[in-house]
């Protein structure tokens, strides 16, 4: 193990004239969804310089075109379960398929990417000194039996389902995480992120909003899984990336809610976006999943007055956004 303490932050490196940077930031998963926009925000700043480590299982290089040769930015394809030695003072951790398809697929290596990759990452952190922020999920709240969920709810979760190799591995990503924090000194973050929605989501990944819009484009019916009146609240994916910045930036190590409180049925949300997309498109009612949560919204004080966030853009505003990414994808332009 690595007994030595950690050198001095920021590292005698940064002061060195050929750097123009003075933050590095590590993000692994930053080829995915939430991670690709994280990168955007982040490379907008001069100072960062932007290390992203992915393994292109759910994610793609397509998510990153913009900065790929960029001088401030390097992309790494890197699977998080084995170690990584980089010298950062930033780590965003968002590496973890997000979608149940996907995380079911292979939920062996899911739940070994929550554990073993944290454990590397938390490594990495004590290694260089580096702050680490966990992107944990509201799926730690498992089926909830409080309502709205704060972050002092321990949860209602099956810890044997199809499901558990991602809450359950979640959970136990945000129990290394205070381990190394109170073991160790490690600067901590957790962000709890409740359902995201925004361009670049996977067209076929499964979930609820990509689901229905890819629906409503290609006029096929609306899958609604019974019973149709869980609910859900969904962040629009610039909302949250502010969230996290505000997070990894400020002062409390959390658990904090990051999500929209706005809350929604699915059928409700069908008929959004049969309203909002393709007012011809039929909704249908199929079966649902094993376990699936039947409520579920964040209570985001703390968010509120801790980070001072709160999200911006309501479901029928960033609803619209999404389909245009959709159309351009799929080749299928709006009906005039
Ligand atoms: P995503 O699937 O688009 O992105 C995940 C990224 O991690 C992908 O680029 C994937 O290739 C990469 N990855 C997966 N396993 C890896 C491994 N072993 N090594 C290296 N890279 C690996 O998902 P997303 O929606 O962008 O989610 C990002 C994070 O946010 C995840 O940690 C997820 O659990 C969390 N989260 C997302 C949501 C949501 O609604 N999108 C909700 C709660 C939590
Ligand atoms: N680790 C890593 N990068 C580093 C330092 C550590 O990936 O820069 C990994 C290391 O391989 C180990 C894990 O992080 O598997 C935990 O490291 P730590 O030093 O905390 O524990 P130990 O090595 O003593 O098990
Ligand atoms: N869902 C649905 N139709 C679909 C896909 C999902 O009605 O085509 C429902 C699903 O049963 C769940 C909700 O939408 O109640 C959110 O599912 P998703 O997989 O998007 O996310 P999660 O369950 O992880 O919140």
């Amino acid at each position: 193990g690595q007994s030595t303490k950690p050198p001095p932050n920021p590292s005698p490196l940064r002061s060195a004239k050929f750097f123009q940077a003075n933050m590095r930031i590590l993000v692994t998963g930053g080829a995915g969804f939430i991670g690709s926009h994280l990168v955007d925000r982040l490379m907008q700043n001069e100072k960062n310089e932007v290390i992203v480590a992915d393994n292109y299982f759910t994610g793609s290089k397509d998510n990153l075109k913009q900065w790929i040769g960029h001088p401030r930015f390097e992309l790494i394809r890197h699977d998080v379960t084995e170690p990584l030695l980089v010298e950062v003072d930033q780590i965003y951790h968002l590496a973890c398929p997000a979608s149940p398809i996907f995380y079911k697929y292979n939920p062996v290596k899911t739940i070994k990417t929550n554990v073993m990759g944290t454990l590397n990452m938390l490594g990495l952190a004590k290694r260089v000194g580096a702050r680490i922020l966990l992107t944990s999920t509201s799926e730690v709240y498992g089926d909830p039996l409080v309502h709205p969920q704060t972050e002092d709810y321990w949860g209602n979760v099956n810890p044997i389902g199809v499901r558990s190799c991602y809450d359950e591995g979640k959970r136990v990503a945000e129990t290394l995480m205070f381990d190394y924090h109170r073991q160790h000194g490690i600067e901590i973050r957790i962000a709890r992120i409740f359902n995201t929605y925004g361009p670049r989501m996977n067209i076929d990944d499964g979930r609820v909003v990509s689901n229905f819009i890819a629906q409503a484009i290609r006029d096929e019916p609306l899958t609604v899984q019974l019973p149709g009146t869980q609910t859900r609240s969904f962040c629009y994916v610039s909302d949250m990336v502010d969230g996290l910045i505000r997070l990894m930036e400020g002062n409390d190590t959390g658990p904090i809610n990051i999500g929209n409180p706005g809350e929604f049925t699915m059928l409700e949300l069908a008929e959004n976006v049969k309203e909002l997309i393709n007012p011809d498109v039929k909704i249908i009612t199929v079966e649902n999943t094993p376990d699936d949560p039947r409520q579920r919204k964040p209570d985001i004080t703390k968010a509120k007055e801790l980070l001072g966030w709160e999200p911006k853009i309501k479901l029928r505003d960033g609803l619209p956004f999404m389909e245009e990414d959709f159309r351009q994808r799929l080749g299928v332009p709006k009906k005039a």
